[in-house]
Protein backbone atom coordinates (compact mmCIF):
# COMPACT_ATOMS: atom_id res chain seq x y z
CA UNK A 1 0.00 0.00 0.00
CA UNK A 2 0.92 3.78 -0.90
CA UNK A 3 1.86 6.04 1.71
CA UNK A 4 0.64 9.76 1.36
CA UNK A 5 1.71 12.63 3.37
CA UNK A 6 -0.01 15.74 3.47
CA UNK A 7 1.50 19.19 5.47
CA UNK A 8 -0.20 19.90 7.85
CA UNK A 9 1.21 22.56 9.82
CA UNK A 10 -1.82 24.71 8.62
CA UNK A 11 -4.38 24.55 5.33
CA UNK A 12 -6.78 22.55 4.06
CA UNK A 13 -5.30 19.24 4.96
CA UNK A 14 -8.40 16.87 5.29
CA UNK A 15 -9.67 17.65 2.05
CA UNK A 16 -6.32 17.09 0.52
CA UNK A 17 -6.56 13.74 2.50
CA UNK A 18 -9.77 12.48 0.99
CA UNK A 19 -8.66 13.40 -2.95
CA UNK A 20 -5.97 11.61 -2.19
CA UNK A 21 -7.89 8.66 -1.39
CA UNK A 22 -10.55 8.90 -4.13
CA UNK A 23 -7.41 9.33 -7.05
CA UNK A 24 -5.92 5.99 -5.61
CA UNK A 25 -9.40 4.38 -5.30
CA UNK A 26 -10.31 5.23 -8.87
CA UNK A 27 -7.13 3.63 -9.77
CA UNK A 28 -7.95 0.15 -6.79
CA UNK A 29 -4.92 1.74 -5.29
CA UNK A 30 -4.67 1.31 -1.08
CA UNK A 31 -3.11 4.51 0.22
CA UNK A 32 -2.46 5.35 3.83
CA UNK A 33 -2.68 9.21 4.47
CA UNK A 34 -0.31 10.86 7.14
CA UNK A 35 -0.39 14.28 8.66
CA UNK A 36 2.61 15.94 8.45
CA UNK A 37 3.43 18.34 11.64
CA UNK A 38 6.77 17.33 12.26
CA UNK A 39 9.90 15.55 10.93
CA UNK A 40 10.55 12.27 10.39
CA UNK A 41 7.22 10.92 8.87
CA UNK A 42 8.34 13.03 5.29
CA UNK A 43 11.19 9.68 4.51
CA UNK A 44 8.35 6.81 4.36
CA UNK A 45 6.08 8.96 2.01
CA UNK A 46 5.42 7.92 -1.65
CA UNK A 47 3.86 11.00 -2.64
CA UNK A 48 3.31 14.42 -0.70
CA UNK A 49 0.52 17.40 -0.91
CA UNK A 50 1.31 20.69 0.45
CA UNK A 51 -1.98 22.48 0.82
CA UNK A 52 -3.41 25.65 0.79
CA UNK A 53 -3.87 28.29 3.57
CA UNK A 54 -1.04 30.73 4.83
CA UNK A 55 1.88 30.44 2.67
CA UNK A 56 3.90 32.98 5.01
CA UNK A 57 3.10 30.37 8.17
CA UNK A 58 3.71 27.07 6.35
CA UNK A 59 6.93 28.52 5.18
CA UNK A 60 7.78 29.92 8.71
CA UNK A 61 6.72 25.90 10.08
CA UNK A 62 8.37 24.10 7.34
CA UNK A 63 11.40 25.81 8.45
CA UNK A 64 11.32 25.47 11.81
CA UNK A 65 9.94 21.61 12.29
CA UNK A 66 12.99 20.77 9.82
CA UNK A 67 10.27 19.42 7.39
CA UNK A 68 11.57 21.81 4.66
CA UNK A 69 14.79 19.67 3.90
CA UNK A 70 12.89 16.22 4.18
CA UNK A 71 10.63 17.78 1.48
CA UNK A 72 13.61 18.59 -0.59
CA UNK A 73 15.09 15.01 -0.70
CA UNK A 74 11.63 13.60 -0.89
CA UNK A 75 11.37 15.67 -4.86
CA UNK A 76 15.58 15.00 -5.16
CA UNK A 77 14.85 11.36 -5.31
CA UNK A 78 12.04 11.65 -8.32
CA UNK A 79 8.80 11.52 -5.77
CA UNK A 80 5.58 13.29 -6.45
CA UNK A 81 4.79 16.72 -4.54
CA UNK A 82 1.62 18.50 -5.66
CA UNK A 83 1.67 21.90 -3.95
CA UNK A 84 -1.41 24.28 -4.15
CA UNK A 85 -2.24 27.54 -3.71
CA UNK A 86 0.24 28.16 -0.92
CA UNK A 87 1.52 25.45 -1.30
CA UNK A 88 2.31 26.36 -4.82
CA UNK A 89 4.01 29.78 -2.91
CA UNK A 90 6.08 27.94 -0.70
CA UNK A 91 7.44 25.36 -3.58
CA UNK A 92 8.10 28.19 -5.81
CA UNK A 93 12.01 29.76 -6.66
CA UNK A 94 10.29 33.10 -5.62
CA UNK A 95 7.50 33.89 -3.57
CA UNK A 96 8.09 38.12 -4.13
CA UNK A 97 7.61 37.94 -0.56
CA UNK A 98 10.71 38.16 2.19
CA UNK A 99 8.49 36.54 4.93
CA UNK A 100 8.13 32.80 2.57
CA UNK A 101 11.42 31.49 2.51
CA UNK A 102 10.84 29.30 -0.46
CA UNK A 103 11.62 25.62 -1.33
CA UNK A 104 12.92 26.54 -4.74
CA UNK A 105 11.55 23.08 -6.16
CA UNK A 106 9.13 24.70 -8.95
CA UNK A 107 11.17 26.88 -11.46
CA UNK A 108 7.99 29.60 -10.92
CA UNK A 109 8.15 33.20 -9.64
CA UNK A 110 4.56 33.75 -8.12
CA UNK A 111 2.98 36.91 -6.95
CA UNK A 112 0.78 36.45 -3.52
CA UNK A 113 -2.97 37.24 -3.96
CA UNK A 114 -2.82 38.52 -7.54
CA UNK A 115 -6.08 37.58 -9.05
CA UNK A 116 -7.73 40.70 -8.24
CA UNK A 117 -10.52 41.39 -5.67
CA UNK A 118 -13.32 41.50 -7.52
CA UNK A 119 -12.12 37.84 -8.21
CA UNK A 120 -10.96 37.14 -5.00
CA UNK A 121 -12.41 33.56 -5.04
CA UNK A 122 -14.06 32.34 -8.08
CA UNK A 123 -14.71 29.49 -9.88
CA UNK A 124 -13.89 28.59 -13.97
CA UNK A 125 -13.79 25.58 -16.23
CA UNK A 126 -10.13 25.31 -16.95
CA UNK A 127 -8.57 23.24 -19.74
CA UNK A 128 -5.64 21.40 -18.36
CA UNK A 129 -3.11 19.22 -20.21
CA UNK A 130 -3.42 15.53 -19.53
CA UNK A 131 -7.10 16.21 -18.83
CA UNK A 132 -9.46 15.35 -21.50
CA UNK A 133 -12.35 17.43 -20.19
CA UNK A 134 -12.48 20.85 -18.12
CA UNK A 135 -11.71 21.13 -14.25
CA UNK A 136 -13.85 22.74 -12.29
CA UNK A 137 -11.24 25.32 -10.65
CA UNK A 138 -11.97 26.97 -7.25
CA UNK A 139 -9.57 30.02 -6.82
CA UNK A 140 -8.86 31.83 -3.39
CA UNK A 141 -7.12 34.74 -2.94
CA UNK A 142 -5.10 32.68 -5.53
CA UNK A 143 -1.43 33.60 -6.42
CA UNK A 144 -0.37 34.07 -9.92
CA UNK A 145 2.20 32.31 -11.69
CA UNK A 146 4.42 36.07 -13.00
CA UNK A 147 7.35 33.97 -14.31
CA UNK A 148 8.12 30.38 -15.74
CA UNK A 149 11.46 29.08 -15.51
CA UNK A 150 12.24 25.43 -16.41
CA UNK A 151 8.27 24.45 -16.09
CA UNK A 152 5.72 23.29 -18.53
CA UNK A 153 2.73 25.23 -18.01
CA UNK A 154 -0.25 22.88 -17.81
CA UNK A 155 -3.20 25.42 -17.58
CA UNK A 156 -3.69 28.99 -18.26
CA UNK A 157 -6.54 31.20 -16.82
CA UNK A 158 -7.02 34.64 -18.32
CA UNK A 159 -3.98 34.22 -20.17
CA UNK A 160 -1.70 33.48 -16.79
CA UNK A 161 -0.20 30.59 -16.33
CA UNK A 162 -2.16 28.79 -12.92
CA UNK A 163 -0.73 25.14 -13.34
CA UNK A 164 2.85 23.85 -13.42
CA UNK A 165 4.82 20.87 -13.85
CA UNK A 166 8.26 20.81 -13.39
CA UNK A 167 9.19 16.84 -12.96
CA UNK A 168 7.80 15.41 -10.38
CA UNK A 169 6.15 18.58 -8.92
CA UNK A 170 3.08 20.02 -10.05
CA UNK A 171 1.69 23.58 -8.79
CA UNK A 172 -1.65 24.22 -8.99
CA UNK A 173 -2.87 28.14 -8.00
CA UNK A 174 -6.24 27.22 -7.44
CA UNK A 175 -7.87 24.18 -5.02
CA UNK A 176 -8.51 20.97 -6.22
CA UNK A 177 -8.94 19.14 -2.88
CA UNK A 178 -11.96 21.34 -2.87
CA UNK A 179 -14.25 19.83 -5.52
CA UNK A 180 -15.22 16.49 -5.90
CA UNK A 181 -13.12 15.98 -8.68
CA UNK A 182 -9.76 14.60 -8.11
CA UNK A 183 -7.98 14.26 -11.46
CA UNK A 184 -5.46 16.89 -10.39
CA UNK A 185 -4.72 14.67 -7.76
CA UNK A 186 -4.67 11.77 -10.06
CA UNK A 187 -2.04 13.76 -12.43
CA UNK A 188 0.16 15.01 -10.26
CA UNK A 189 1.17 11.44 -8.56
CA UNK A 190 -0.28 8.73 -10.97
CA UNK A 191 -0.27 9.69 -14.58
CA UNK A 192 2.65 12.21 -14.19
CA UNK A 193 5.86 10.11 -16.02
CA UNK A 194 8.20 11.62 -14.08
CA UNK A 195 7.04 10.49 -10.65
CA UNK A 196 4.44 8.27 -10.67
CA UNK A 197 4.16 6.28 -7.77
CA UNK A 198 5.18 2.43 -8.08
CA UNK A 199 2.99 0.57 -9.77
CA UNK A 200 2.16 -2.48 -7.61
CA UNK A 201 3.30 -4.94 -10.30
CA UNK A 202 6.43 -7.16 -9.39
CA UNK A 203 5.71 -6.52 -5.98
CA UNK A 204 4.28 -9.24 -2.90
N1 LIG B 1 -3.29 34.16 -0.21
C1 LIG B 1 -2.70 33.00 0.41
C2 LIG B 1 -1.21 33.20 0.60
O1 LIG B 1 -0.65 34.03 -0.05
C3 LIG B 1 -2.91 31.78 -0.42
C4 LIG B 1 -4.38 31.56 -0.59
C5 LIG B 1 -4.80 30.16 -0.39
O2 LIG B 1 -3.99 29.23 -0.18
N2 LIG B 1 -6.08 29.98 -0.46
O3 LIG B 1 -0.61 32.51 1.38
Amino acid sequence: SLTAGVVAVQGDVEEHAAAIERAAAARDREVTVREIRDAGIVPDCDLLAMPGGESTTISRLLHSEGIAPEIRTHVAAGKPLLATCAGLIVASSDAGDDRVDELGLLDVGVERNAFGRQKDSFEAPLAVAGLDDPYPAVFIRAPAIATVGDADVLASWDDRPVAVRDGPVVGTSFHPELTADSRIHGLAFFENEAAAVPSLEGRS
